[in-house]
């Protein structure tokens, strides 16, 4: 199947679904604690998502039941939100998404919450860094698999981590999982060309140890096969009409990460 171009007025609208994302996890990174249940950050993302005149992308998703998906420590990806208790120096691994007008944002984040060890916090620090390489690397014109190998290229300057093979980002837009298939690690110059129109999630998944995983009895749970703790982030970017890109899900669109690393981002969609 073709990857979907958007034009701008569409991307505008992918926009406004994207900063509800960014807001509702910024709500979320501020009211994460100690002894909340995971249950409670969910009940949270709902109301902002409600408030700001979206939809829940994940709920019902496949059987999903839950706004967002909470994963802690060894847990990855698509925690389900229910009883568990958030301990201190837990990783709270937070994926949400919404719709406006039927179209798709779709964001995560690692948070340490208390005393967080030192190596953890690393490890979610590498992930996020590798996201802005990974969305830097994917500009106008470049060939898509040149985003995956940014990505292990700087995972494996920092340590030795576990990159998930089995999960990676993807195209979104009418709906939130769509083609191209994106890998988080890779050759250079493979698969199709990047081009303005297009909007892609960007989703590196590691850990301290294995990249091997299996999911839980509850069907969703994606844990470290050696118990590892993992740290995952995601940005929805778009690259603009005028062949720039533009971070959907970040508050300032990525202005200040991507001009880090030498990338201007569009004006298109202020
Ligand atoms: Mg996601
Ligand atoms: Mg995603």
């Amino acid at each position: 199947m073709a990857i979907e171009i958007k034009t701008l007025d569409e991307l505008k609208v992918m926009r406004r679904a994207g900063l509800l994302v960014g807001q509702t996890l910024e709500l979320l990174r501020a009211s994460v604690k100690v002894g909340m249940r995971t249950d409670a950050l969910d009940a949270i993302a709902a109301a902002n998502i409600k408030r700001g005149g979206g939809t829940s992308n994940f709920n019902g998703y496949h059987g999903f039941r839950g706004t967002i998906c909470v994963s802690l420590n060894d847990e990855i990806v698509h925690g389900i939100p229910g009883d568990r208790v958030i301990e201190d120096g837990d990783i709270v691994s937070i994926d949400a998404g919404a719709i406006i007008d039927g179209w798709h944002g779709d964001s995560a984040i690692s948070i340490g919450v208390g005393k967080v060890d030192p190596a953890d916090q690393k490890l979610m620090d590498v992930c996020e860094e590798s996201m802005w390489r990974g969305i830097a690397a994917g500009s106008s014109g470049v060939r898509l698999s040149n985003i995956g190998h940014a990505i292990e290229e700087y995972v494996k300057s920092q340590g030795k981590y576990g990159i998930l093979r089995e999960y990676g980002g993807h195209g979104i837009g009418t709906e939130m999982h769509m083609e191209p298939h994106i890998l988080n690690f890779g050759k250079k110059g493979f698969g199709p060309e990047i081009a303005p129109g297009m909007a892609l999630a960007i989703e590196p998944m590691i850990t301290r140890g294995t990249h091997k995983t299996r999911v839980l009895k509850d069907d969703w749970t994606v844990v470290s096969m050696d118990e590892s703790h993992g740290a995952h982030f995601e940005h929805t970017y778009c690259i603009a009409p005028d062949g720039k890109p533009f971070v959907l899900t970040s508050l300032d669109g990525g202005r200040m990460q991507l001009a880090g690393l030498g990338i201007s981002v569009s004006e298109l969609l202020e």
